[in-house]
């Protein structure tokens, strides 16, 4: 007991940082070089599912304050996108350029593999399907991987439909009708996800400005403009959240919405796909009270996780489909419940899972997931 007492002052901000998590695994292979960081959050709905991202993380806390808010935001989605998994995500330190190998990933598949099925990982930002191959062979909690390989094939396909259909749904709200071509959007990010995206809004007629850190990313969407006869309107990294269009798209980094992005911003609503978009919560309200309309990211992305958690059910891409449909209406929903009660759309996406969570651990009496002991309640 002591030494447990001893232990807990030699690390209080590690424990104090994942109070709300189940369990957080730290990988380090120096053979592969790699350095990963897997957190599972809430295991209630399932076990825990989420991408693993690689990022060139200046320390260890900052991957380790990422990955925790990524994975709790995975309980979320989980929970808004009605699926039996819980909530995790890894992150792996490195430059996905320059520090990837199939050894790596390797690696990184055998602590996956450790979990023993509490964990199912596949793609996120700066990592591939082609990783994940390399992962196959150690350990078969991969999802996301090829069609050829048994899985359902490039999750960012659903991903980007489900940020159409979300901003179809945003547009009927504010605009009384879904038709997308007739306004502009202003998209940061023109990876796997900001592409689609971009290039449907294209074929709707709609107007872009577009920024990405990569010039190859920027000169992809603007060849597609010429061959469709549409001017792309490309703007500086810190410029778009400046431009005046009806709608911003985030699809690259999270944290981007904070109180100088939030003041500079003209648009009436915010729809992308990037994950944690909010620096903090309350940056919520600060979007309400200057009129902009929020949705919330994990509802807007969840197209990809409904493709691969389906794929424990075997790949059905009409399944895949429907079920990532369903976003328009979740979203209505939430932006409806948000103005009749005077709250955040946040908020009401909030209590739409908490209360998808409360009835399935009542559910599940037998084996609640509520770790506090009771004491300690009443305490
Ligand atoms: P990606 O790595 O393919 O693309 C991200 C793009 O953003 C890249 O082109 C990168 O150059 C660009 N970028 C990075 N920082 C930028 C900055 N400061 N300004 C402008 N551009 C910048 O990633 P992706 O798969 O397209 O995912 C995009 C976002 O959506 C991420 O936040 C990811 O977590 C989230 N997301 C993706 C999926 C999916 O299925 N791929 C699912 C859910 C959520």
């Amino acid at each position: 007991m002591m030494q447990q007492l001893e232990k807990q002052k030699l690390t209080p901000s590690i424990f104090e940082k994942m109070s709300e998590h189940e369990q957080v695994v730290f990988c380090n292979d120096p053979v592969t070089g790699l350095q990963a960081i897997i957190a599972i959050h809430d295991t209630t709905l399932g076990p825990a599912l989420g991408g693993t991202r690689m990022y060139p993380y200046e320390t260890v806390d900052d991957a380790l304050e990422d990955v925790l808010r990524l994975s709790e935001g995975m309980t979320k989605k989980c929970a808004a996108a009605d699926l039996d998994f819980g909530g995790g995500k890894a992150v792996i330190i490195g430059d996905p350029k320059t520090d990837k190998s199939p050894a790596l990933f390797r690696a990184f598949a055998q602590y996956v593999d450790a979990l023993n099925g509490r964990f199912y990982t596949g793609t996120d930002m700066g990592t591939t399907m082609d990783d994940f191959v390399h992962a196959l062979k150690e350990t078969n909690f991969i999802n996301g991987v090829p069609k050829a390989y048994g899985g359902s094939g490039d999750s960012s396909i659903p991903t980007a439909k489900g940020v159409v259909y979300a901003l179809e749904a945003t547009n009927d709200y504010l605009y009384g009708s879904n038709t997308l071509g007739d306004k502009s959007y202003a998209i940061q990010g023109l990876g796997k996800v900001g592409y689609k995206v971009a290039e449907h809004l294209m074929e709707q007629g709609a107007t872009l400005y577009v920024t990405d850190i990569f010039d190859e990313a920027i000169e992809r969407i603007v060849e597609k403009g010429k061959m469709h006869g549409t001017k792309v309107h490309v703007v500086r990294s810190e410029e778009i959240y400046e431009v005046d269009a009806h709608i911003f798209v985030p699809c690259a980094m999270g944290s981007i919405l904070n109180e100088t992005t939030i003041a500079s911003l003209k648009v009436d609503a915010v729809v992308g796909s990037a994950n944690n978009q909010l620096t903090t919560p309350d940056m919520a309200m600060k979007l309400r009270e200057k009129g902009i309309l929020y949705a919330p990211d994990y509802i807007v992305n969840a197209g990809g996780l409904i493709q691969v958690s389906d794929e424990l059910y075997e790949p059905n891409a009409e399944r895949v489909l429907w079920k990532t449909k369903a976003i328009y209406d979740t979203l209505l929903d939430v932006y409806k419940v948000a103005t009749n009660n005077g709250i955040t759309t946040e908020e009401a996406a909030n209590i739409k899972c908490e209360k998808t969570l409360l009835e399935q651990r009542h559910r599940n009496n037998f084996y609640s997931r509520d770790r506090r002991p009771k004491w300690q309640v009443r305490e």
